[in-house]
């Protein structure tokens, strides 16, 4: 029974430590829009793509814009083979991969904008549902939607508003997003 005592202990302990940690970790108040430059020059056949993928992402958000020829906040490259992924470093900061064999199969422009959704601080939600722009591959190759839902985009503008302290903290983080966006098996390999 003690140690059962123990564990709630060190674990109502390791919540207050988590809470403190999110409280420090989130000390600006809400600031002028971020933007975020974004760079093209290797992104191949896919620069228009992202330059579609920015528009809707700037349609669709507040607090952040996405603006070609400033800077390399955001690196889109044009690969063969391995599945797209993001590579995020911090909140709004990372390398977009774009697979020419996936957009093949799926909407270039919803694997685009996918892609660019995890720089903006967005997890994957592999619920096969087309509406979100998050489930990405999940919801099949007849899927081309490439529009955050609502409550995705408005996800985005909070994450850059730093309103909501643990997203923000998650959206912050550095992390690598390996995306199934599943190959149909016949033509692997
Ligand atoms: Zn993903």
């Amino acid at each position: 029974m003690t140690s059962r005592i123990g564990r709630v202990v060190a674990a109502s302990a390791a919540t207050a430590l988590a809470t403190l940690g999110v409280t420090v970790a989130n000390p600006a108040p809400a600031s002028a829009a971020m933007t975020i430059c974004y760079n093209t020059s290797q992104a191949g056949s896919f620069a228009g793509i992202a330059g579609q993928a920015a528009s809707i992402w700037n349609n669709a958000t507040t607090n952040l814009t996405l603006s070609a020829n400033c800077g390399s906040n955001l690196r889109i490259y044009q690969i063969t083979g391995g599945g797209s992924y993001a590579i995020r470093t911090s909140l709004g900061n990372g390398r977009v991969y774009i697979d020419t064999q996936q957009a093949q199969q799926y909407s270039p422009l919803r694997i685009m904008t996918h892609e660019i959704g995890h720089i903006l601080g967005l997890p994957d939600n592999y619920n096969g549902n087309c509406a979100l722009l998050m489930s990405g591959g999940s919801a099949g190759t007849s899927c081309t939607n490439p529009y955050p839902s609502t409550a995705e985009a408005n996800r985005v503008s909070n994450l850059f508003a730093g309103t909501r302290a643990a997203e923000r903290a998650e959206g912050n983080g550095s992390a690598v997003f390996r995306d199934s966006w599943p190959a149909v098996a016949a033509t692997v390999g």
